[in-house]
């Protein structure tokens, strides 16, 4: 609402003796600068907007611009039914092209918000893929009232149902949603008992999610339409999974590669032989050269992670480490002086 002390002629930026074609210039300039769909969020330029029509509502009609002469803005205050709609929503049809985009920045913003939350998976999950059911406590669509929030209810008069009303201001047309009904198109005259009226009810459901093979931290999976609820019909949000791969005892991940450190024996090191090497997909026999250094590293091709889109497998790096045996026999000691000797050969 512009304040009663407002100056219809200040606003415009014009004398009292200004002509009906001055005021239209005068108003057409400056309802262009300071036109909603020009200034976007800026709230200084939409109350000055209002200010500029309400002005030009009363001055360029002469009945009203004779009153207004008369007894100032107190002719008009709280009667013209303007003001507290705002101008926000709609769009100039004769000077403005841009209707559509207004319309459609509206109708997105009724869509529910975007919800995320967390999910904890193994790396035998990520490596394989899995489907997890997930408990999720959420606003749904009222069953009873298919959202609506009305038990019974009319057809709304002042739109007729359409859920949207035009209103001219000063050479505008302007459409709206319909203040009488919220733009539903229809006046509740029973609320639903189910729902309280709101539309929506609270519920707990168990959802599936499943998760395509080649996940690691930081990966979203998205559930369509399973965010926040919309309002007035529109779509609801989507929510978001986000994965965490836990630590895993024996694999260490670098991106799709995976790292296993393998014991072996100091025997199996010097003479070599078949080794079994643990791999996501289950144990792997591998054959480990004669004369094997702890800290070596042997490429299994593919034995890595998949990657999510191409499906092309990382590979698996074997690293050899010689465990020690910490007593040994006399035997063996002897056997192992024997080995002594090969190191100074
Ligand atoms: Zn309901
Ligand atoms: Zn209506």
């Amino acid at each position: 609402m512009s304040p009663a002390t407002q100056d219809f002629y200040e606003t415009l930026g014009v004398k009292k003796s200004a002509s009906t074609d001055d005021i239209k210039k005068a108003y057409r300039k400056l309802a262009r600068k300071h036109h909603p769909d020009l200034n976007p969020g800026d709230k200084s330029a939409e109350k000055r907007f209002k200010e500029i029509n309400e002005a030009y509502e009363v001055l360029s009609d002469s009945k009203k611009k004779t009153e207004y002469d008369q007894f100032g803005t107190s002719a008009f205050n709280g009667s013209q039914g303007f003001g507290a709609g705002g101008f926000g929503g709609g769009g100039a049809e004769d000077i403005f092209s841009d209707l559509f985009g207004n319309f459609r920045h509206e109708q997105s913003s009724l869509k529910g918000a975007d919800l995320a939350t967390q999910l904890d998976i193994s790396l035998e999950e990520a490596y394989n893929g899995v489907t997890k059911s997930i408990t999720l406590t959420r606003e749904v669509q009222c069953k009873t009232c298919s959202g609506t929030g009305a038990e019974s209810s009319n057809t709304c008069s002042s739109c007729k149902g359409s859920g949207s009303v035009k209103q001219s201001r000063g050479i505008f047309r302007l459409s709206q949603p319909c203040p009488a009904c919220r733009g539903r198109g229809r006046i509740i005259t029973k609320s639903c008992k189910t729902c309280r009226g709101n539309g929506s009810t609270v519920a707990t459901e168990t959802i599936k999610v499943k998760i395509p093979p080649g996940a690691n931290t930081g990966s979203r999976v998205k559930l369509r339409g399973m965010g926040g609820i919309g309002s007035q019909g529109s779509p609801s949000g989507d929510l978001y999974i986000e994965l965490t791969v836990k630590p895993h005892p024996m694999f260490k991940r670098d991106g799709n590669h995976i790292y296993v450190e393998v014991p072996v024996t100091i025997v199996e090191a010097i003479l070599g032989g078949k080794i079994k090497v643990p791999t996501l997909d289950g144990p792997v026999t591998m054959t480990l050269p004669p004369g094997t250094d702890s800290g070596k590293k042997f490429r299994l091709k593919g034995k890595g992670i998949p990657n999510k889109k191409t499906g092309i497998s990382g590979d698996e790096f074997a690293l050899i480490k010689i465990v020690v045996p910490k007593k040994v026999s006399k035997k063996a000691k002897a056997a192992l002086e024997e080995i002594e000797k090969a190191y100074k050969e």
